[in-house]
C-alpha cells in the first residue's frame, strides 16, 4: 500500500475532503485497509461546505447527531456553528488517522478512463504553485459535494455597478467586516439569511433583508430532551449519539413525510407558528407566506426564535419586492421602495457544480454528464468505475452518505472476491427507451437545481436507473441489493 505524496497510482482517488470525502476515507481505512488511497481537495484544508462559509452565524440547520456520523458520537447541543462542525471533523479526521492520506490545494481538472489500461487518469492543478499533477487511479470515488465552493451565486441587477458601497457574498465573506452605523441590505430569504440577520443585527445601524419572495420557517430551540436526560443519567456519548441519531432521524423523515403527505396543514401550521412569534399586526401575509409548497425546498430552521426577535425588535425590517435597479447609494424595488444601503449582502444562494465541474472523458473522447444515467444516485450509465457520494436533500446530508458508502465499498469487496477489476452500470435491452427524467428528488426544485437542471446527469422511470429519495426504504434495500441484476457488468 502506498500512501507517499510521491505516488503516482492509487487503487482509489476520493475527490474532496469534506463530509463525504472523509466518510469515504473512513470506510477504506475501515473496510479496505489493503487499498491504496489518496484524497485530493482543490481547498487549503478540509471541511468542504464548514471550511469556506465563515460569515457571522453561519450553522447546521440540521442537527449534528445526524450531520455528523454514525461512528463518532457529538456531545453538543444539536445545531451547531460552522467553527464547531470544523472541529468535530478534524477530531475524525484525528480518530481514523486520514490526515496522512490528504492532498491540498489539488483541484482535480480532468479525469480520462482508459478502456484497455482499465484506469482513470486524473489531471488537475495544484492551486498554491500552478504547477499540473497526474495520477493514476482503479477506481474515483467522488464527494466534490454539489455547488462550486470557490463562488457562490450573485444575479446581476441593473444598475449594480454604479453602487457606491461594498457588495458581500456571504460564501467570500471577508476577514474584517465593521457595520456600525452602517445600512446594511441583505438580498435573500433562505436559511443563509435568517442565520445571519441575527448575527449581525446588533452591529449594524439597521438591516433591511430584501427578499424576492417570501420563505418557509420552522423554529425550535437548539436542545434535545431526549440527549439532556440520558447525559444526566450517566448514560456514555457513544450510546447518547445512537440512540438520539435514530430519534432524530425518525422525527425529521416523520416531519418530511407529514409536510408531503399534509401540504396545507403542514404550510398553515408553519405560518402560525411565525405569526406567533411577530408583533401583533406584523404582514406575514406579505413577507413570511410562500408561493410555493413546503415540500418543495428545505425549510430552514430558526433556532429560539432569534430571527423573530431582531424583527420585532425594529433592528430589522422586511421588504419582498423584486429589485428594480441600484443606484450609487442603494437599491429601489419595483414598487418603487427605496432603500439606502452602505453595504448589500447577497445571500442568493449556489452555484451548483456538475461532478466537480471536471471534464470527463474515455479514451480521450469527451463525455456529456447530461446524456448518462443515475445508477442509484450513486454511479453514471457508461461511466466505468465511478462512484458519487451524493447525500440527502431532506434529512441531513450523511444520512444518505453512509448508507450508499457502505454499497460501494461492498461493490469493492465483491469485485475483490470475484477478480474482477472494472464495474460499469450498463442499459440492459428492457432499460432501452425508458422515460428519462432529471436527477434526483423532482419535487425538490430550489434555485440552484434549477438553474443547472440541463447540465446534469439524469434518472431514468425505474430502479436501479434512479436515486431513491425514501431514506427509510433505501437504507432498508440497499445493504441487501446485490450486483447480479445485469445492470452492473463486470470486467476481470
Ligand atoms: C451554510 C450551509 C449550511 C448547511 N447546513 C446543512 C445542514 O444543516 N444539514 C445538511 O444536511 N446539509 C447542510 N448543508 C449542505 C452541505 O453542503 C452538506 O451537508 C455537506 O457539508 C456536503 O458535504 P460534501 O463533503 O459532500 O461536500 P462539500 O462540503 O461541498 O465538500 C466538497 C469538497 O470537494 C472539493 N472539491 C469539489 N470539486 C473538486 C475538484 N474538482 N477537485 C478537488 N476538490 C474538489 C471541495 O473543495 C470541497 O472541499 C449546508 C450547506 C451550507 C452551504
Amino acid at each position: 500500500m502506498t500512501n507517499s505524496t510521491e505516488a503516482t497510482h492509487f487503487d482509489v482517488v476520493i475527490i474532496g475532503a469534506g463530509i463525504s470525502g472523509i466518510n469515504a476515507a473512513h470506510e477504506l481505512i475501515t473496510n479496505h485497509p489493503g487499498k491504496s488511497f489518496v484524497i485530493l481537495d482543490a481547498l487549503s484544508s478540509f471541511g468542504g461546505t464548514w471550511l469556506t462559509h465563515t460569515y457571522p452565524g453561519v450553522r447546521s440547520d440540521t442537527e449534528l447527531y445526524t450531520l455528523g456520523y454514525s461512528y463518532k458520537p457529538w456531545k453538543g447541543a444539536p445545531y451547531a456553528g460552522g467553527a464547531d462542525i470544523h472541529t468535530y471533523l478534524g477530531e475524525v479526521i484525528e480518530a481514523f488517522d486520514v490526515a496522512k492520506h490528504i492532498q491540498y490545494n489539488q483541484r482535480v481538472e480532468s479525469l480520462n478512463w482508459d478502456t484497455a489500461g482499465k484506469q482513470w487518469t486524473v489531471g488537475g492543478i495544484n492551486k498554491e504553485t500552478k504547477e499540473q499533477f497526474s495520477l493514476s487511479a482503479d477506481f474515483i470515488w467522488s464527494c466534490h459535494g454539489y455547488y462550486r465552493q470557490e463562488k457562490g451565486y450573485t444575479p446581476t441587477w441593473p444598475g449594480m455597478e454604479t453602487f457606491e458601497g461594498e457588495i458581500i457574498h456571504p460564501q467570500s465573506w471577508p476577514e474584517n467586516t465593521n457595520f456600525k452605523n452602517k445600512h446594511v441590505v441583505v438580498i435573500g430569504s433562505g436559511a443563509t439569511a435568517a442565520t445571519l440577520v441575527p448575527a449581525i443585527a446588533n452591529n449594524c445601524g439597521h438591516v433591511t433583508v430584501l427578499q424576492r419572495s417570501p420563505a418557509y420557517f420552522f423554529q425550535s430551540p437548539n436542545k434535545d430532551d431526549l440527549a439532556d436526560q440520558l447525559r444526566s443519567d450517566g448514560v456514555d456519548d457513544v450510546e447518547v449519539h445512537a440512540k438520539v441519531r435514530e430519534k432524530a432521524i425518525l422525527e425529521m423523515q416523520g416531519l418530511t413525510n407529514f409536510i408531503a403527505e399534509n401540504a396545507e396543514i403542514s404550510r398553515n401550521g408553519m405560518i402560525q407558528m411565525v405569526t406567533s412569534q411577530l408583533p401583533e399586526g406584523f404582514d406575514v401575509a406579505k413577507h413570511f407566506t410562500p408561493r410555493y409548497l413546503p415540500s418543495e425546498q428545505r425549510v430552514a430552521r430558526i433556532l429560539d426564535g432569534d430571527f423573530f426577535k431582531v424583527i420585532s425588535s425594529g433592528q430589522v425590517s422586511m421588504v419582498t419586492d423584486e429589485i428594480s435597479t441600484f443606484t450609487p447609494s442603494g437599491v429601489i424595488t419595483k414598487d418603487g421602495t427605496v432603500i439606502d444601503a452602505d453595504v448589500v449582502i447577497t445571500a442568493t444562494g449556489f452555484e451548483l457544480s456538475v461532478l466537480g465541474d471536471i471534464a470527463m472523458r474515455i479514451d480521450d473522447a469527451p463525455i456529456d454528464v447530461a446524456e448518462r444515467i443515475t445508477h442509484r444516485g450513486v454511479m453514471f450509465s457508461g461511466i466505468p468505475n465511478y462512484a458519487w457520494s451524493f447525500g440527502a436533500l431532506r434529512l441531513s446530508w450523511t444520512t444518505r452518505i453512509e448508507v450508499i458508502s457502505d454499497y460501494i465499498s461492498r461493490m469493492l469487496t465483491f469485485m475483490d472476491g470475484q477478480g474482477t477489476k472494472v464495474v460499469t452500470p450498463t442499459l440492459r435491452p428492457q432499460d432501452q427507451g425508458m422515460q428519462i427524467r432529471p436527477f434526483g428528488d423532482p419535487q425538490f426544485s430550489p434555485g440552484y437545481v434549477q438553474r443547472a437542471r440541463n447540465s446534469q446527469p439524469r434518472s431514468g422511470d425505474h430502479e436501479p436507473w434512479m436515486m431513491n429519495i425514501d431514506y427509510w426504504d433505501e437504507r432498508e434495500k440497499l445493504p441487501k441489493t446485490g450486483f447480479d441484476d445485469g445492470t452492473l457488468v463486470f470486467e476481470k
